[in-house]
């Protein structure tokens, strides 16, 4: 009988996103769902994946079938759960099963990862010992090793290696290890390591050398010899010591590591506080009911969410299971690693995309090998081999960082939380300013809503107040910082405190304002921000209608207009003008392109190194600095000019993270909210950091407007060389979906319009943007146009950016 293996290949086009069969050759008879081979395609050799296996039946053509060419691994890749969860994300993103596929593997393709084996620790007893074909293997291995199966299998053809290996490594006389070709090597390095723990010290009375050898081995299991010669011990005695039977040399794999020199840190004997006790409890009961449970973590900045993590972590732990623990941007994220290795020790690794390829293949080692039991890393996370997974943690889920922004275009929350449902795990999404969409779902208790509305210790929240800058400009002060933020800073300084000053550039180049009035030029249709275009145009993206830059500003007349803000750089000037004696770090994009850098700069401003740390959004994220008791913020409301349904969130949620910087330790923060919007309800919450106010001006918005949570959204952006063809192609659809979707209270389409970067690499590009509630109806529709194959059409299902 032949059997037939159903194949996806690894090649990222769109138009062949289906599964081709193969036949499996009988040397290959072993092969199952979840391998990864290499098989014929035109007329290459490319690989692919295997994601079902059947019998060849009366309408299989054999003549046609062409067969597997090899295999990749020596084991399968994909589990079962991998596969499902790569599924649940090729049906839900309308994306190919390959492209969600390669998000399991490191550095996406080619990469192989082997068993090899090694000696282990028990030495073959007698009956081993008699059969010469066991000895033949083992001293094979002794010799060769690490060794790899096909190495085996080559030079001893005529022996069944699977059953001898299964044997030697049934009774850990040999280990089993994995080996990473492409680009990397194992490193390994020899240690010595003690045979008997007893030695009689007056046999050693004359070798002192060796004694040393001995005792220094008393005190730790195994010594690196490379170490040994620091101590001055030579190659001779470690071998008259071997001679003796005494002791052996072995080796040992050395991983990479990173964060290896990560300081732990943390309070011993933590108390929790009643609200902190209450959220634990809460999970734990779901934890030990091995409940598939969402909850919101809903705690203001500084009121001890990872803690709550760590609680939960530990029972879950405890029980035998595995933590997924999800970060926006791991570089700014040290703290939180820094407080689970306090707790964890060694069961923890941190994966990232700045990781080299090695050094996320010795992760992805030690995790199928069953080392480790946390795993901490940004959204790339969800995709390593861990089982038994018991608890997802997603901190500050409402980071725009967690949505992926090419294909597969998915959001790290939808699909943690597909891979807890499948898991039978909790998911816990963490933050002090969540995203409307998950409080609205908590609201309506789909998610578990916990709280923690009070700061540890019961430090006050800072004191916020806001700088108008018109008042500021109209009073002759045309600088970025405003009088009052000098003020604040000089004071903060001369106390031995440190500042904050964070820069919102989101949205700068995009809108033209006046710094006199505040007033934005906007369309005259749709009343939402214009978007000013390297030519000088204005660019309405909603409608497509265009306009050209005033040259005084229509409504005041002032010649302030084309306001496009400041770079980083320039206030960096400034501040240096203003108060020359502070000392300045700045952490922007530009200074942050090296591996450590963000945790760098960091670190030197938590040491004092540093007045005052300036920079991008970037200085907001979730640090801990006692010292910190001043934080001012630049055009905290150039996000409210970005025409986009979430730009007032956005724009609170930076205020109020940035704000809950200022003081977390003893004294009490100082916050200066520079802005033209004083007025406005996102500005005005931030000051106040009363999220539930925000929330209830927000809603009733979202409602009026048919935006999320009361709608889903897919963006469709049409490509093409020829503009006037894909604005074409843009405007059948929409007809066709006018047609088809009648009923405008469940579904509606805006555009076509062009997309906010309308020209990339020739292509013009031609954005719709549908917002239904039936969204399972409207992606069923969008197949059966084959819209989800076409190579011209990028589909974005949830999008976070409109534009
Ligand atoms: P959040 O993430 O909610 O902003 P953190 O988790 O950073 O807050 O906690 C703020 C500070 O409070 C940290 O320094 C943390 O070590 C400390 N902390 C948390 N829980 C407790 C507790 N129960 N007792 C004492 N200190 C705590
Ligand atoms: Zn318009
Ligand atoms: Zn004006």
């Amino acid at each position: 009988m032949i059997k037939v293996a159903n194949i996806f290949v690894n090649i990222p086009v769109k138009s062949i996103a289906k599964a081709y069969s193969y036949a499996i050759p009988d040397k290959f008879s072993f092969l199952q769902t979840g391998w990864r081979v290499f098989v014929p395609f035109g007329n290459r050799k490319v690989e692919g994946f295997i994601v079902n296996i059947s019998a060849a039946d009366a309408t299989t053509d054999l003549l046609k079938l062409k067969e597997i060419i090899d295999i990749v691994d020596e084991e399968p890749w994909f589990t079962d759960k991998m596969l499902k969860i790569a599924k649940w994300m090729a049906d839900f993103y309308l994306c190919s099963f390959a492209e969600a596929m390669r998000l399991f593997m490191p550095g996406k393709t080619g990469l192989q990862i082997k068993p090899v084996y090694l000696i282990g620790d028990q030495k073959p007893d007698a009956t081993i010992l008699q059969v010469n074909f066991y000895v033949e293997v083992y001293n094979f291995i002794m010799l060769h090793q690490p060794v790899s199966l096909y190495d085996l299998r080559k030079n001893f053809p005529e022996f069944d290696i699977d059953a001898i290996i299964a044997l030697f490594l049934q009774h850990k006389f040999i280990l089993k290890d994995y080996s990473v070709k492409k680009n990397t090597v194992n490193r390994y390095e020899k240690i010595v390591e003690l045979i008997q723990s007893t030695f009689c010290e007056t046999n050693f009375s004359r070798k002192p050398a060796q004694k040393n050898l001995l005792q220094l081995l008393q005190n730790r299991k195994s010594i690196p010899i490379s170490e040994l010669k620091a101590e001055k011990i030579t190659m001779t005695t470690i071998q008259a010591l071997v001679q003796a039977n005494l002791i052996r040399i072995n080796e040992r794999r050395i991983y990479r590591d990173s964060y290896e020199h990560t300081a732990s840190q943390g309070k011993k004997n933590v108390i929790l506080t009643e609200e902190q006790e209450t959220a634990v409890n809460e999970l734990i009961k779901s934890i030990e009911q091995k409940e598939n449970k969402t909850f919101l973590l809903y705690g203001i900045t500084g009121s001890g969410k990872t803690q709550v993590y760590i609680e939960a972590a530990n029972k879950v732990r405890q029980a035998g299971q595995h933590v997924i623990v999800l970060v926006p941007e791991i570089a700014l994220t040290g703290q939180l690693v820094s407080s689970f290795k306090y707790y964890f020790k060694q069961d923890i690794i941190v994966l990232h995309s700045r990781l080299s390829i090695s050094e996320r293949n010795d992760a992805i080692r030690r995790i199928k090998q069953n080392e480790i039991g946390i795993v901490i890393g940004a959204r790339s996370a969800l995709f390593t081999p861990i089982d038994h997974i018991g608890l997802i943690i997603l901190d500050e889920e409402q980071d725009a960082s967690y949505k992926q922004d090419e294909s597969p275009r998915y959001h790290t929350r939808d699909v943690a939380q597909a891979l807890a449902r499948i898991h039978k795990a909790i998911l816990v999404l963490g933050s002090a300013t969540p995203s409307v969409e998950t409080f609205a779902r908590a609201q309506n208790k789909e998610y578990t809503m916990l709280t923690l509305s009070k700061r540890i210790g019961n430090i006050p929240l800072p004191q916020v107040t806001t700088v108008d800058m018109r008042a500021e400009l109209k009073q002759g002060n045309r600088n970025i910082i405003s009088r009052d933020l000098k003020k604040l800073i000089e004071e903060t300084i001369a106390k031995k405190e440190q500042v904050i000053i964070m820069l919102n550039r989101r949205g700068f180049s995009t809108f033209v304002m006046c710094r006199s009035c505040g007033h934005v030029i906007v369309c005259k249709d749709c009343t939402l921000p214009l978007v000013y275009h390297q030519n000088g145009k204005l660019q309405c993206h909603h409608c497509d209608s265009s306009d050209v830059v005033p040259d005084v500003c229509p409504k005041c007349g002032s010649r302030y207009i084309k306001y496009f803000g400041t770079g980083t750089e320039r206030l960096e000037h400034e501040l240096r003008t203003l108060v020359p004696t502070a000392r300045i770090i700045r952490m922007d994009r530009d200074t942050t392109t090296k591996k450590f850098a963000h945790t760098e700069i960091l670190t030197q401003f938590k040491q004092g190194l540093y007045d005052i740390l300036l920079g991008t959004q970037m200085v907001a994220k979730g640090h801990d600095i006692p010292n910190v008791t001043a934080v001012g913020i630049i055009s905290a409301d150039s996000s409210l000019n970005v025409p986009d349904f979430r730009s007032a969130e956005r724009c609170f949620a930076l205020i109020t993270q940035t704000a809950g910087r200022a003081g977390r330790g003893d004294i009490p923060g100082k916050v200066i909210i520079q802005t033209y919007n004083p007025e406005h309800y996102a500005v005005h919450c931030g000051m106040q950091q009363d999220y539930l106010a925000f929330y209830k001006n927000e809603i009733v918005f979202r409602k009026q407007l048919f935006y999320p949570p009361y709608s889903n959204l897919i963006k469709m952006t049409v490509q093409n060389a020829d503009e006037q063809k894909a604005l074409a192609e843009a405007t059948e659809f929409v007809t066709l979906f006018r047609s088809s979707f009648k009923d405008i209270n469940s579904s509606q389409i805006i555009g076509p319009a062009p997309a906010m970067i309308s020209n990339l690499r020739g292509l013009y590009r031609i954005n719709i943007l549908i917002k239904t509630n039936q969204p399972a109806v409207v992606k069923k529709f969008m197949v059966e146009q084959k819209l989800h194959i076409k190579n011209n059409i990028m589909l974005d299902i949830n999008p976070l950016n409109t534009m």
